[in-house]
């Protein structure tokens, strides 16, 4: 079987990760999981390429994660930070560790010598052990892009850095809109558009629907494809009892005028999803078009998350069935 999902960082991760163990307690495997991941997070510090969403599938997939953070390293130290601090080189509202550091420079280093970043993330999923457990991970674009988020201060707006206004300002800005910077003239990441095409079940990790399936959906040809898939479309819902289980997915949808439900995140994909699986505490509200099941939904550990693939995959063969 080959699987097919879009996702973010701690959200998707997780999710995917309990997938992974799933799947390897299914008959007729290895069955192959695809991964297209968010990059518009990506920003450049301290003259370093960091994508925070691929690292962050990276180190949870490979075992590296920092586990109740949900990002980073585990056993991790801030010696360069501090030395950067005391030279007083901006910005310091954005964390990294010493190892986390490491994957900067080899990224950086890579993509310098003309390496394009799908390149450079299969290689950095070769220490991971990705290729082992029959994971890709593919960035959904090889052209550098970045969210902005267009602000409104007083009278005036103004655009910053996503990872400035979630991380620095704690998504408190009132945000307007968010734009993606050089999308105007990305392609999608080789393989990405074949992989929702090809695919036998095409999965959407409860990762922030708009800052990042929204904007992997923002890739040309990423929407179309799965439009045109004949696999079976299945999305977990990010909220649980009515808010985000973590970060500010409220936020995010609120300022794009849609309402912090899951009908209403469920409505952001409509014309291409098929089934979408919510929380027990969810359950009832039916949503138009769609197969809507009720399972649990907490991430709180692997098992937790495996389940919750299992019920997604389960609902996609029901889907499939059906048709
Ligand atoms: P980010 O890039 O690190 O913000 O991660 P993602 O975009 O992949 O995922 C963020 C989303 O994951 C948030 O909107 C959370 O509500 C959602 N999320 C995190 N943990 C859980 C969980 O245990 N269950 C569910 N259903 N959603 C979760
Ligand atoms: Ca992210």
């Amino acid at each position: 079987m080959r699987i097919t999902a879009l996702a973010g960082g701690v959200g998707g991760a997780r999710f995917l990760r309990g997938l992974r163990r799933h799947l390897d307690t299914l008959p007729d495997g290895p069955h192959e999981l695809t991964i297209i991941g968010n990059t518009g997070d990506d920003i450049t510090l301290f003259g370093l390429r960091v994508c925070p969403d691929l690292d962050t599938l990276l180190y949870t997939l490979g075992g590296g994660v920092h586990e109740q953070q949900g990002w980073g390293r585990a056993d991790e130290t801030f010696a360069v930070q501090h030395e950067l601090a005391a030279y007083e080189v901006p910005p310091q509202w954005f964390g990294l560790g010493d190892q986390d550091f490491g994957t900067h420079i080899a990224r950086s280093l890579w993509l310098g010598q003309g390496m394009p970043l799908s390149r450079v993330t299969a290689r950095l999923a070769e220490r991971w052990g990705l290729p082992g457990q029959h994971v890709r991970l593919l960035p959904m674009t090889d052209t550098p892009v970045e969210t902005h988020v267009v602000v409104e201060e007083g009278e005036e707006q103004r655009a910053m850095h996503f990872q400035e206004w979630w991380v620095r300002y704690q998504a408190q800005l009132p945000a307007v809109r968010f734009v993606v910077a050089g999308m105007d003239h990305a392609v999608a990441g080789p393989g990405v558009l074949d992989a929702i095409r090809q695919a036998d079940v095409v999965l959407l990790p409860p990762s922030n629907p708009v800052v990042s399936i929204g904007i992997i959906l923002t890739v040309p040809g990423v929407r179309d494809a799965l439009r045109g898939t004949n696999a079976p479309v299945v999305g977990v819902c990010p909220l649980v009892g009515g808010a985000p289980v973590r970060g500010h997915a409220d936020v995010c949808l609120e300022a794009i005028g849609i309402d912090v439900t899951p009908a209403g995140v469920a409505g952001l994909y409509t014309d291409f999803l098929d089934g979408w699986l919510v929380d027990e505490r969810d359950a009832g509200a039916p949503v138009a078009g769609l197969r809507v099941r009720a399972c649990p939904l907490l991430m709180t550990d692997v098992d937790a998350a495996a389940a919750m693939g299992a019920a997604a995959l389960e609902l996609a063969m029901d889907l499939r069935k059906a048709a």
